[in-house]
């Protein structure tokens, strides 16, 4: 059987990217496969400057929101990282198998250290050791698939070469992962700088399309989404990226494909219209799903507490067994 595991940090509130990216196909094939877990991975959210109370009611908004989007608690395990500790346990045993050299070389840790030393502040030292957390959560469920968009892929091999470090210093002990990605907008733009990711963590802005957005401000962001000085709708994500967001994003609120869907359109207008329609559409089950959750805090905390007993049975074995390889 496959085990799948996936996480979301609460960093801000959820956009259309982490939706199409990843959380929709949570919802869908994945929560069907196996004993799937869906994690609102908090301790992540404390790499950067953070606010304690804002990121723990971001925690359980993300939470509910994982359920509006369709997460089915009978059929897979949802909780929060920091409730059970085996994530922490076996983040430390991998840090005496990853390298430092393998850190700094990541894509997201050069980017964001940058940003906060822009800004004058000191770079924590969670965000350089933020992958081997993640891989420790990843590999703490002996899991196969990572469903992830493709911003994520970087850190997922990594998972698997601490795991297959790990396997062959210590004995076999952990479950070689793989990330698997969406085959259309596996990287949602934003819609005001179509060459940057639409990221939670990044700044609110009018290019970014939150899961909780009112149809009217869906449409408006939509409508101002830059676009190009081209007269023909063609699909070319390298040289036209504002039109080739909008036809990835309508393709996969739709079902179509891109460059198919190009040719249907003779303005870019018309490609905006209905683009904004069809992201309203996909939205509106979650954000009315979501009202009837606030409704219901109990059956949030019940599910989190449930959850986190599960993940906590599952991890286990395998983070004691990890324990014992090293020499513990
Ligand atoms: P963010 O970068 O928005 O803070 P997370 O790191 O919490 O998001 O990622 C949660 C999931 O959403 C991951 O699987 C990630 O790959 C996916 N994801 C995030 N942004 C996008 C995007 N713009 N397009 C597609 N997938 C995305």
């Amino acid at each position: 059987m496959t085990r799948v595991f996936s996480g979301i940090k609460p960093t801000g509130h959820l956009t259309l990217g982490n939706y199409l990216g990843a959380v929709r196909r949570w919802a869908g094939e994945d929560q069907h496969r196996s004993d799937a877990l869906f994690c609102v991975v908090d301790l992540h959210a404390l790499t950067v400057d953070h606010d304690p109370a804002r990121v723990r009611r971001l925690s359980r908004q993300a939470a509910s929101l994982l359920l509006a989007a369709g997460l089915d608690p009978e059929l897979c395990t949802v909780f929060v990282q920091s409730h059970v500790d085996e994530h922490a346990r076996l983040s430390y045993v991998l840090e005496c198998v990853a390298t430092d050299g393998e850190m700094r070389r990541m894509i997201q840790y050069k980017e964001k250290a940058a940003r906060e030393r822009e800004r004058g502040g000191s770079v924590r030292l969670s965000l350089l050791t933020y992958p081997v957390l993640m891989a420790a959560d990843i590999l703490a469920y002996g899991t196969d698939d990572v469903p992830v968009g493709n911003d994520q892929t970087q850190h997922v091999e990594l998972a698997r070469d601490l795991a297959v470090r790990f396997n062959q210093r210590y004995g076999h002990t952990f479950v070689v992962p793989r990330a698997t990605s969406p085959a259309v907008a596996a990287r949602v733009m934003n819609l005001q700088e179509p060459v940057s990711k639409m990221g939670k963590s990044d700044d609110v802005g009018p290019g970014i399309v939150y899961l909780l957005d009112e149809p009217d401000v869906v449409r408006k962001k939509v409508m101002r989404a830059v676009t190009d000085s081209g007269r023909e709708v063609v699909y070319d994500r390298k040289e036209r990226p504002g039109p080739a967001n909008l036809l990835e994003i309508l393709a996969a609120c739709t079902g179509g494909e891109p460059a198919e869907l190009a040719g249907a359109y003779d303005s870019y207008g018309a490609l905006k219209k209905d683009t904004a329609e069809a992201v309203v559409e996909v939205l509106r089950p979650v954000r009315e799903r979501h009202q009837e959750l606030c409704a219901d805090p109990g059956y949030v905390e019940g599910v989190l507490r449930e959850g986190a007993r599960k993940a906590r049975a599952m991890a286990r074995p395998t983070v004691d067994a990890a324990y014992r390889a090293i020499g513990l």
